[in-house]
């Protein structure tokens, strides 16, 4: 267990973070700044602290169309102002290629837009399996109070396209108002 083969194949317990700390890469505000609508709240949050809105895993999947990438991602739970904690999100460099998720903890949701701007929701929910759908970039948004975490696979030469979503951002903010 945990010996990482993508040729042989492997099985490996991806809830220990204690035995893998290497493997997550966290994302603080400050490194995400300008993805929040608020940017008064943004100052004001970062003149006190700097928090990790949400971490995820990179287990190093081989980067070629057959193989699959895969791993947890926690988005903690908190607002920016209005907005709710959430992921940068992205489309995928190889557009045309769709991402599984599957919530184990929390409440939130997906949203997902395409280039002509439709957009929608997912759930991430406890047991429940969301699909991507090709050619929509994706955010996985908490709206609950505890960490929202789910596990997630996709195509392991996709890639993220996170420019896209820094210039143009979603239609869309997920708030509580
Ligand atoms: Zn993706």
């Amino acid at each position: 267990m945990n010996k990482k083969d993508w040729i042989e194949g492997f099985a490996f317990l991806l809830s220990d973070k204690d035995a893998h700390p290497d493997l997550w890469k966290t994302r603080t505000l400050s490194q995400m700044k300008s993805w929040f609508r608020d940017q008064t709240a943004v100052e004001s949050v970062l003149a006190i602290e700097d928090p990790v809105i949400y971490e995820y895993q990179e287990l190093g999947a081989p980067e070629h169309p057959g193989d699959v990438a895969f791993g947890l991602s926690r988005v903690f739970p908190g607002k920016i102002g209005h907005e709710y904690y959430m992921t940068k999100g992205h489309f995928h460099n190889i557009i045309d290629t769709a991402e599984v998720y599957y919530g184990l903890s929390g409440h939130g949701i997906l949203l997902i837009e395409n280039e002509a701007g439709e957009w929608k929701t997912l759930p991430l929910e406890p047991g429940v399996a969301s699909y991507v759908p090709k050619g929509y970039a994706h955010r996985s948004v908490n709206t609950g109070e505890e960490p929202l975490e789910f596990f997630y696979a996709f195509r392991a030469d996709a890639g993220h396209n996170y420019g896209r979503i820094e210039t143009t951002g979603f239609s869309h903010a997920v708030t509580d108002e």
